[in-house]
């Protein structure tokens, strides 16, 4: 263990104390202490967060806005401080622009489904990076079939960076959407999401930052961005799973139709003709994730209660550890070279299947994620099938970082 880098890295910042608000980082794996290096894929929950989901459904479960009863009151209440809490969270200026969602899949669906449908027609033109996520894709793929708009890939270089000059060549007035994410899960690359804001706005674009990626690594703040949409899941934000966050500019969601009908997002139903709710009930049809929404609201006051800049700068040494250990091992070929990455290390073994050395570092404990990350067309453009990722969360340790180096060499060994 390098005792100066974490001196560097963590500066004010006690991994080990943080680490006992997270139950699960305290087990064994196939005989070993589990090593956790899959954060990309989904971040752990610390005890606040459990507690509350459970909590909620011990003593307060009840259907929200609806019933007159104390049960329904305390419900109804902690979910939407829960939105509050978001709300402040990305410094949005109102609540009432934070739409509960199940994931940024589902937040993309919903800007591609309404905005898309209202807004785009024939010959109009969608642009998202070459190296999104799928559900930064597909969505957009969908509504351009059914409107007939294109969806076009923005370069991405060699070092796995968006090249900012080709997407101006490709800027014009029939460009009516840029779809980028904040952070590459593939890469780790994070894309200078300020600039392409301001070049899209130029030629009357509205764009979308998937901050999937993004959001567990530093504060975001959508009204310094001036995006027109920004997405996430809580549960890569140490929440719970099956739900998500879509922050839109008001203008924006008020003239934007509905996404699903049913309850909650109506004001009044008639055979001759149902009216809808405000903001933000209009695309929350149904029961929602209530002890889900509760829960996140704990992990957004257990990341407010953190020194999130010394958190940052431990994630960020770690990677940088992680790949510099990298460089120094004999077949080992770091994939995603961008200048500026957020605690994503992808990489190849020469020889070996990324599944095959999956397998044999889960052997001794340690959890990586691997295959194509379900981003597949930069994989093809790369011409590989998939990498090995592993991805650094602020519970991770500079040991940890050792012990995956070290069942990397063991792997070498079986495959190489
Ligand atoms: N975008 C990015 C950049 C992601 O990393 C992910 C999850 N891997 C998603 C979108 C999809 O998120 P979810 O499955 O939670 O909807």
């Amino acid at each position: 263990m390098t005792e100066s880098l974490v001196s560097v890295g963590a500066v004010n910042f006690d991994v080990e104390k943080i680490r006992a608000d997270f139950p699960i980082l305290h087990q064994q794996v196939n005989g070993q202490p589990l090593v956790y290096l899959d954060n990309a894929a989904t971040t752990q929950k610390p005890n606040v967060v459990i507690d509350a989901i459970s909590d909620y459904y011990r003593t307060d479960n009840s259907n929200v806005h609806r019933g007159a009863h104390a049960l329904a009151d305390r419900a109804t209440v902690k979910f939407e401080a829960a939105r509050e809490k978001v709300a402040a969270f990305l410094n949005a200026a109102s609540a009432k622009q934070i739409i509960w969602t199940r994931g940024t899949t589902e937040s993309i669906n919903l800007v591609a489904a309404s905005w898309g449908k209202a807004n785009l027609q024939q010959g109009d033109r969608i642009l998202v990076s070459a190296m999104e996520h799928h559900s930064n894709i597909v969505p957009w793929q969908l509504v351009a079939q059914a409107t007939g708009a294109t969806v076009e890939p923005i370069p991405v270089d060699s070092n796995g960076s968006i090249n900012i000059s080709a997407f101006e060549n490709m800027l014009d007035a029939k460009v009516k959407m840029v779809s980028v994410g904040h952070v590459s899960n593939a890469l780790g690359t994070i894309n200078p999401v300020e600039k392409i804001i301001g070049l899209a706005h130029a030629v009357g674009a509205r764009v979308l930052i998937d901050g999937a990626q993004a959001v567990s690594h530093w504060n975001v703040d959508v009204q310094k961005l001036d995006c027109d949409f920004y997405v996430f899941s809580a549960h890569k934000l140490f929440g719970p799973t099956g739900l998500g966050v879509l922050y839109g500019k008001l203008d924006l969601l008020n003239a934007m139709p509905p996404y699903q009908g049913g309850g909650e997002m109506i004001e009044t139903v008639a055979f001759s003709g149902t009216t809808y709710n405000q903001l933000p009930y209009k695309f929350e049809a149904g029961t929602p994730d209530i002890a889900g929404v509760i829960g996140f609201g704990a992990a957004i006051d257990y990341l407010n209660a953190m020194d999130r800049v010394a958190a940052s700068a431990h994630e960020q040494a770690l990677l940088e550890y992680a790949e510099e250990k990298a460089r120094s091992t004999s077949g080992l070929k770091l994939v995603g070279a961008a200048t500026h990455k957020a605690s994503v290390m992808s990489f190849l073994l020469e020889g070996a299947h990324p599944a095959d050395v999956g397998v044999l570092l889960d052997k001794q404990g340690v959890a990586v994620r691997t295959g194509n990350h379900c981003a597949q067309p930069i994989m093809d453009q790369f011409g590989i099938p998939g990498t090995v990722r592993a991805s650094f969360s602020f519970y991770n340790t500079f040991d940890e970082v050792d012990r995956l180096f070290a069942a990397i060499e063991k792997a070498k060994t079986f495959l190489l």
